[in-house]
């Protein structure tokens, strides 16, 4: 359910309206827009009569919203919602690029790729200390080595960090250097997970899962902003379908349609969504032109020595190629890149 309520309106009618929804075991959740401020209120909304609110002060409205989904809604609220960094926004007009290694692997490494982005202008690297891996004698990441790494580039070249996080202990250690950490396609539905990374407020971004609806990952999103953290960036990285051409299928249809359902930004990880390194760039382009918020892309210095993903990895100047071509694209779509 949802109250609407004057922007304006005191705090003594928010008190009084946020009272009446936890005396029946239900969660106020308060969402500021731009004309409005919403109560967005989950638990066991069947138990609010909505007669009992629609009189109350300073309310103009009251609402069922009809999808699983609550908070996570355009129902909750209208606009768009605005994800701040210090590197930057996301969700705005600034197309927001992510870019760098699959893993952390040396020194050597995460410096070289981190200078050549800085370079560009890029204001956010990526790169995993903790890496999921299909096969259990695969890399599986530097883990603390990593995060130190990537603690020491971040203040060289002044970067905004996204790295991600496996599981609910390492979140105090990877919430010391991450901007924006990470959760991965395999731990989309990792709930506990999700509901821990819903307790601190650094901006979450959640890659969509293999064999995950787009219904699916906007009730994942659900469970961190039903915890208090508004700031969830939603990721296509592709799904597994029929189609064996490729590592998976990148499904654009997703951007529309979390646009349309959702205030939450989306990015696209063209990377994961085709696997092919020759193949990343068109499928970048395609995101922006589907109405992405920014792309997450896997780059690397050497990708043919990468320890992950290197057949998905652009070389330092495929990526600047790709870079230039989606500044002269972004305008299209209303989008820039500064
Ligand atoms: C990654 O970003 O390197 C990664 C493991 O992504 P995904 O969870 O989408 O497979
Ligand atoms: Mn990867």
């Amino acid at each position: 359910m949802l109250i609407l309520l004057n922007l304006d309106a005191p705090r003594k009618d928010i008190d009084a309206i946020e009272q009446k929804v936890k005396k029946q075991n239900c969660t106020p959740h308060e969402i500021p827009g731009e004309s409005n401020l919403a109560i967005g209120i989950t638990g066991p909304t069947h138990n609010l009569v909505e007669g009992d609110f629609r009189f109350m002060n300073s309310v103009l409205d009251v609402v069922r919203v009809s999808k699983k989904y609550k908070l996570v809604s355009r129902q909750m609220k209208a606009n768009d919602t605005l994800i701040k960094t210090k590197y930057g926004e996301i969700g705005g007009k600034e197309l927001t690029i992510i870019a760098g290694p699959c893993s952390v692997e040396s020194r050597d490494q995460i410096f070289r790729v981190a200078e050549e982005l800085a370079k560009l202008g890029i204001k956010f690297l990526r790169g995993g200390a903790y890496k999921p891996r299909s096969s259990p004698y695969a890399f599986r990441g530097l883990k603390e080595e990593g995060l130190k790494l990537l603690d020491e580039v971040k203040k060289e070249f002044n970067l905004g960090i996204v790295t991600e996080v496996l599981s609910p202990d390492t979140i105090p250690l990877v919430n010391e250097v991450a901007d924006i950490i990470q959760i991965g396609a395999r731990n989309m539905q990792n709930f506990t997970l999700l509901d821990e990374v819903g307790k601190i407020s650094t901006p979450i971004l959640l890659k969509r899962g293999l064999s995950a609806t787009v219904e699916d990952l906007l009730l994942s999103a659900e469970y961190i902003l039903a915890q208090g953290n508004f700031n969830v960036i939603l990721c296509e990285r592709g799904i597994r379908t029929f189609e064996t051409s490729t590592r998976n299928t990148l499904d654009l249809n997703a951007v529309p349609v979390v646009k349309k359902h959702s205030h939450l930004p989306i990015i696209v990880d063209p990377s994961h969504g085709i696997g092919i390194r020759d193949k990343v760039s068109p499928m970048a382009l395609a995101g922006i032109a589907a109405g992405a918020d920014g792309l997450i892309i896997e780059v690397h210095h050497d990708p043919d020595n990468a320890l992950s993903d290197g057949n998905q990895s652009l070389t330092l100047n495929q990526f600047e190629h790709l870079y230039n071509k989606a500044k002269l694209l972004a305008p299209i779509v209303d989008k820039e890149i500064n």
